[in-house]
């Protein structure tokens, strides 16, 4: 099999061959048709997490180098293993990456997600960058029928990662509307489901016009930008004094202290980003305004298919989508980085 892989942290990634997997037990080969390319492969291409103030949380872990990243994997069943029951061969499926050990307490009750010995495609093992991957059992196998094959792979990180947050916001929407800070793709999914989930009134935020503009066609009520000096104001006007629920989709020091000032008591801040930064408030304020502040990680495999139903119902506006091959993967994760890409770009092995 041909993979693009990583051979040094920091630096391009280059072209490898490696034999084709044969599947044991209930493992499935994938034949890779279609792999996005993600933000979150460029800290790991960097070895770390920027934590503000000059720290890094490093993520090289104990991968194995020549690596191979890509989790946002769609593609036909090639070859299964003798105990691989329910994935036809020749069946297209997306595959969910956030696999878990499948054996502690967080995967036995489902959120194999937040696994502290993850088997994550493209993350932890070898992933879609690649004619093939191989899936350890066909149950991280999703239907996608109905569903465009280049857009599958992503919406099991951009689109799972817009509806687990938004999923977590809306108890909080009792004490006020909802604000999703910052429109980039991620941003753009969880207005839409935010849609489908609710009827409270959903307002953004985004520094830029463009995105604003975009979001509002998409249903939001009002958009606002966090620049300008009044916004902040015209939010606590707009939502009746602070909104239930603020999900900070850009994850820096700047989006989230602009998230969190503008909930409303008993409200909450969700950030689900990973830009980096810090962020400091002071202990009593928590107290005050009854403020909950959490983080929400992509999501679980049923999450996965809620939001996959969400997609078949047609609850999403079509994703521009620009295909590459192979061996365009270092220079699309140069591009992603430099910001000269607009939509998504996805490999096509
Ligand atoms: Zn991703
Ligand atoms: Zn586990």
């Amino acid at each position: 099999m041909l993979r693009q892989s990583l051979i040094e942290y920091a630096k391009s990634l280059q072209a490898t061959e490696a034999p084709t997997p044969v599947p044991q037990g209930t493992e499935v080969l994938l034949r890779v048709s279609h792999c996005g390319v993600c933000h979150s492969d460029l800290h790991l291409q960097d070895g770390y997490f920027d934590l503000g103030g000059g720290q890094k949380l490093d993520v090289r872990g104990n991968r194995p180098l020549p690596f191979t990243f890509g989790h946002e994997i769609a593609g036909t069943v090639e070859v299964t293993g003798p105990d691989a029951r329910g994935a036809s061969v020749g069946k297209r499926y997306a595959a969910y990456p956030w696999i878990g050990c499948g054996k502690c307490g967080l995967c036995q009750r489902g959120d194999e997600h937040m696994c502290n010995a993850p088997r994550a495609l493209g993350v932890t093992v070898d992933g879609g960058y690649a004619t093939h991957v191989l899936v350890p059992h066909p149950r991280y196998l999703l239907d996608v029928e109905g569903i465009a094959p280049e857009i599958a792979g992503p919406l099991m990180c951009s689109g799972l990662t817009g509806y687990g947050a938004i999923k977590k916001a809306v108890p909080y929407l009792r004490f006020g509307p909802l604000l999703i800070v910052g429109l980039g793709g991620v941003g753009m999914m969880g207005l839409q489901f935010a849609r489908a989930l609710t009827t409270a009134p959903i307002l953004v935020a985004d520094i830029d016009a463009s995105k604003r503009k975009a979001a509002l066609e998409l249903g939001a009520k009002e958009a606002f930008d966090p620049a300008d000096a009044g916004a902040r104001k015209a939010i606590a006007k707009a939502s009746g004094g602070g909104v239930g629920a603020a999900v900070d989709y850009a994850g820096s020091d700047k989006s989230f202290a602009f998230a969190h000032s503008v909930v409303a008591k008993g409200g909450a801040a969700i950030v689900v980003g990973l830009i980096g930064g810090s962020f400091t408030l002071p202990v009593p304020m928590f107290v005050l305004r009854a403020l909950t502040v959490m983080g929400s990680y992509v999501g679980s495999m049923t999450e996965a298919r809620e939001m996959l139903d969400l997609v078949k119902a047609g609850k999403i506006a079509p994703i521009p989508v620009e295909k590459r091959p192979l061996d365009a993967t270092s220079r699309s994760l140069d591009d992603l980085r430099a910001g000269r890409i607009v939509g998504r770009v996805v490999i096509t092995p």
